[in-house]
């Protein structure tokens, strides 16, 4: 019995020592900033704080990068990272954010839209903390994130979610998901606070065209689509048939379900003028039966289980040994993306949305997504902004 006190301290210094291996690469991910260089057309960077106080000083606010054309005309905004598993949807906006010149109109542009979201993790299903992207100058690491907000920053969650304002119960998880969390309220929880900013934007601003940028797995009917309120459908239609024309890939459109409530395709297009769009990749790192869940398969979307699985026909997506690489799904989300705001413009053109400078499927798909960003270090200071 004498070694007890001495038993006791070993043990309290091992789970000490446990706790501080575990913590301090959760922390350094927590606090970890992606350098963003502002491009040619970016004149401006606000927080989204300006338009929900509600978020400001917390984990919750983030950049929206503006983007004013010489002419005025049309307005879209852009959203990447609504869930941060989808990783797609950031690149594809930062594209937009480093390259995009606006000839008419204005764009807005916000990478992290669930910046909480992008400083969780999901260590129970083996995530990794950060990816990297190769540019022609070395590589850029991005924060690895999850679907939903970190609980550091918005805790408790309820037995059961009641939607707000249509009282649609919904799992007690979509309190911390900002794709259920639309149209949010000033005062809510803090994800609806982040969604009720992006709507304020919309009406202040008068926003045309919401593009919000996800990830689906390929096991999901869901998938390489844009989803499209009735508002919407006959832009998303046209930017369908397009793409498919003239570029070559399949990207089929989904009715928005009027019944389903939070997410941004619905509560937008009810509770605004704006025109919404949901953009669904193939991400064979989300679908359940895969290999571990590496930056590998993450970039590549190679999975030999995937590969089985689509001889069986159970994939909602064609799917062969190439797999479905970050470069397509990013390619995928620019074309989309520019092919809408087109279609838009040739049917407004008093408010039109003129952008260049952005590539296309084929050119990212060839020269690779990081050929498309630029060294902070050797940017402007001014012009690196952390998020
Ligand atoms: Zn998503």
């Amino acid at each position: 019995m004498k070694h007890e006190p001495l038993l006791k301290s070993v043990l309290a210094a091992a789970t000490l020592a446990l706790l501080i291996w575990g913590g301090v690469p959760l922390y350094r991910h927590r606090h970890f900033d992606l350098q963003i260089v502002e491009g040619p057309g970016v004149s401006e960077v606000l927080k989204l704080g300006t338009y929900s106080p509600g978020i400001r000083g917390t984990t919750a606010d983030t950049c929206i990068f503006i983007l004013r054309g010489k002419e005025p005309g049309g307005k879209a905004i852009l959203l990447g990272e609504t869930h941060s598993n989808e990783p797609e949807g950031l690149l594809a906006a930062l594209v937009f954010i480093e390259n995009a010149v606006v000839d008419k109109g204005t764009l807005y542009v916000i990478p992290f839209f669930n910046n909480s979201g992008s400083r969780n993790t999901r260590p129970g299903d083996g995530y990794p903390l950060y990816f990297e992207v190769p540019t022609d100058w070395g590589a850029v690491k991005f924060r690895m994130g999850n679907r939903d907000a970190s609980p550091l920053d918005q805790w408790p969650d309820p037995d059961v979610y009641v939607h707000y304002p249509d009282r649609q119960l919904l799992s007690f998880i979509d309190v911390r998901n900002v794709n259920r969390t639309w149209p949010g309220r000033a005062g809510g929880p803090l994800m609806e606070r982040v969604t009720f900013g992006a709507m304020e934007i919309m009406r202040r601003e008068k926003i045309d065209v919401a593009v919000d940028m996800h990830g689906a797995e390929t096991m999901f009917p869901v998938t390489n689509c844009i989803v499209a309120p009735e508002k919407s459908v006959k832009i998303a239609t046209l930017a369908s048939l397009t793409v498919k024309a003239t570029e070559g890939f399949e990207n089929h459109v989904e009715p928005s379900p009027p019944g389903f409530r939070g997410l941004s395709h619905r509560e937008i297009a009810d509770h605004s003028d704006t025109l919404p769009f949901l953009l669904e990749a193939p991400t064979p790192f989300l679908d359940q039966p895969t290999g571990p869940k590496t930056t590998k398969l993450l970039m590549d979307g190679k999975d030999p289980f995937l590969l089985s699985l689509a001889g069986k026909k159970k994939l909602f997506v064609p799917y062969d040994a190439s797999g479905w690489s970050m470069e397509r799904r990013v390619g995928q989300h620019c074309s989309v993306v520019l092919e809408i705001l087109r279609q838009f413009s040739k049917k407004n053109p008093d408010k039109a949305i003129i952008v260049r400078g952005v590539p296309r499927h084929a050119e990212i798909v060839k020269n690779g997504v990081g050929h498309y960003f630029a060294n902070p270090a050797k940017a402007d200071r001014e012009k690196v902004i952390l998020n």
